[in-house]
């Protein structure tokens, strides 16, 4: 799980908003509108429990509509926690569970995700959004790329936007902008589905990620990296990757990183890239202290610091807060930490 850094979600605040407020707004008012329309369109006694019970829906409809309209700021550009607050005054102000099912139609027209996903109706779309967030790797497993792809003519490709509360469930959130994550196919709708989650459960990648609090291992303990057996790396990473909890008191979210480690099987999953750990175990071995002190000397000075000699071997970043940038990067720097690589990087450039 990899942080995305919240000013990037921060910037698109002002466009989403001015975008949709108002739109948003119009079509409550019109709902409710129709509502009254219809209501006084007849006579209403209320002298039959029939009577009784469609006057409910009516006061609860149009409650609820009130309710969103009210709370459009929160709703369209809430951070995380706020959407969470927004969830706990609907469901406790309005009977939420009975009246959402009656109008879920009406809300997914109001706050239309079908909209938002196409490419031809709106300047601001799935599309614009993504290609301005930039998020290039799934944040949720680090795994895949998300990168977007357009150009004047065409909008090409972009990541599949995952709604961190369930849209099914609360259509109203269908367009929050805190709660549309880009992410891989796997990850949104194989591993998450509809899968009902919060703040309290998971991690919010805009709220954290594990850079460093969970860590990949493979090495037996008490193991050394050369008693690991030279037969049989296969299944020896297969039985024995996994992320190694490194947290302490001062990291507040165990329980909802385990929460995303369990739900999107990453323990699971990356055992499956048993051919890039036993690489990285390869290129670690080989790449002792004194070869690259003589791959230092040999291509003279060509590497100024430890972290593009990194760069060079793995392809990849070295400091966690680069891991959103390119696949698998979090799985490189912890094999390179445990192998003890990176341990001699820094010797050999304290040194040098
Ligand atoms: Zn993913």
């Amino acid at each position: 799980m990899i942080r995305i850094d919240s000013l990037k979600y921060q910037a698109l605040e002002k466009q989403h908003l001015e975008f949709f407020k108002q739109r948003i707004v119009d079509q409550l008012k019109n709902k409710i509108n129709d509502l009254l329309d219809h209501w006084h369109s007849e006579d209403r006694t209320i002298n039959t429990y029939s009577n009784l019970l469609e006057h409910i829906n009516f006061v609860h409809t149009k409650g609820t509509y009130s309710f969103l309209s009210k709370n459009i700021d929160k709703i369209l550009i809430g951070k995380p926690e706020t959407i969470k607050d927004v969830i706990f005054d609907f469901e406790n102000t309005y009977p939420f569970h009975r009246i959402i099912e009656t109008i879920k139609p009406q809300l997914n027209e109001v706050f239309s995700y079908t909209n938002f996903i196409r490419k031809d109706l709106w300047q601001w779309n799935a599309y614009t959004f993504c290609e301005k967030l930039d998020i290039r790797v799934c944040p949720y497993c680090n795994r895949n790329f998300t990168f977007t792809v357009v150009n004047e003519n065409e909008l090409i490709t972009r990541p599949t936007l995952d709604h961190f509360y369930d849209k099914g469930k609360y259509p109203f959130l269908a367009l929050s902008l805190y709660n549309l994550i880009p992410s891989c196919y796997t990850c949104n709708s194989t591993l998450k589905g509809k899968t009902h989650i919060d703040i309290n459960s998971h991690l919010h990648p805009v709220i954290s990620g594990f850079e460093t609090e969970f860590k990949f291992r493979f090495i037996k303990e008490g193991e050394l990296v050369d008693g690991i057996p030279k037969n049989g790396l296969e299944k020896y990473v297969k039985d024995n990757l996994f992320l190694e909890d490194h947290t302490d008191v001062s990291y507040p979210y165990s329980r909802q990183a385990e929460g995303n480690i369990s739900l999107f099987k990453l323990n699971e999953i990356y055992k499956e890239h048993y051919p890039e750990v036993i690489q990285l175990y390869n290129t670690c071995r080989h790449y002792n202290k004194s070869i690259l002190k003589g791959l230092y000397k040999s291509l003279d000075g060509l590497y100024n610091s430890k972290e593009e000699l990194y760069v060079q071997l793995f392809q990849s970043h070295l400091d966690p807060k680069d891991f959103g940038k390119t696949v698998l990067s979090k799985l490189k720097r912890d094999i390179a930490e445990e192998t003890g690589l990176l341990e001699n990087l820094r010797k050999f450039f304290s040194e040098k």
